[in-house]
């Protein structure tokens, strides 16, 4: 079995955007649109002879009724199906509501969690980024999923371990 790695986080962080990356597809769709994936995706990666597969979501707002109701049903199956899960925040809007809401969601989780600062180009991350700690996920990984900077690294630390 290949190991599943699922992305969540709110609409608009860059879930797609990384997913497109390690999959090297257009197949997500990446909009400027907040929420335009509305399912689950799967994609197959293959980073330094290792192959894993990436789930896309389409995102947990926070405020769900109707359609965002079954984006954000979606995220919570694909986290179940995942053996590792990446949150994906945005550097860009520090913490905000939703983001804790899913941090409690994923702290109540046995399942390995790793949280992706993403956006982090063109900013002093390490400074954007201390807010995230109060989230209470332990250590964080900085990216900038849409120019590449730090997704090495973050991969190479979440499959080391499994
Ligand atoms: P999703 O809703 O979480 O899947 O987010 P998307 O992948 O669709 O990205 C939302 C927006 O953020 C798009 O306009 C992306 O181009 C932009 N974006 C994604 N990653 C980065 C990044 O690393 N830096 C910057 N500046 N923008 C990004
Ligand atoms: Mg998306």
């Amino acid at each position: 079995m290949l190991p599943v790695i699922a992305l969540v986080g709110r609409p608009n962080v860059g879930k797609s955007t990384l997913f497109n990356r390690l999959t090297r597809s257009r197949d997500a769709l990446v909009a400027d649109f907040p929420g335009l994936t509305r399912d689950r995706k799967y994609g197959t990666a293959s980073f330094e002879q290792r192959q894993f597969i990436v789930i896309d979501t389409g995102g947990i707002s926070g405020d769900e009724v109707g359609i965002d109701a079954a984006m954000a049903e979606q995220s919570l199956l694909a986290i179940d199906e995942a053996d590792v899960v990446l949150f994906l925040v945005d550097a860009r809007d520090g913490v905000t509501s939703p983001d804790i809401g899913i941090a409690n969601h994923l702290r109540k989780q046995q399942k390995p969690c790793y949280l992706v600062v993403n956006k982090v180009d063109g900013l002093d991350g390490d400074s954007e980024s201390a807010d995230f700690y109060t989230l209470g996920l332990g250590g964080l990984i900085q990216i900038a999923a849409s120019h590449g900077r730090g997704v090495s690294k973050l991969i190479d630390a979440v499959l080391s371990p499994l």
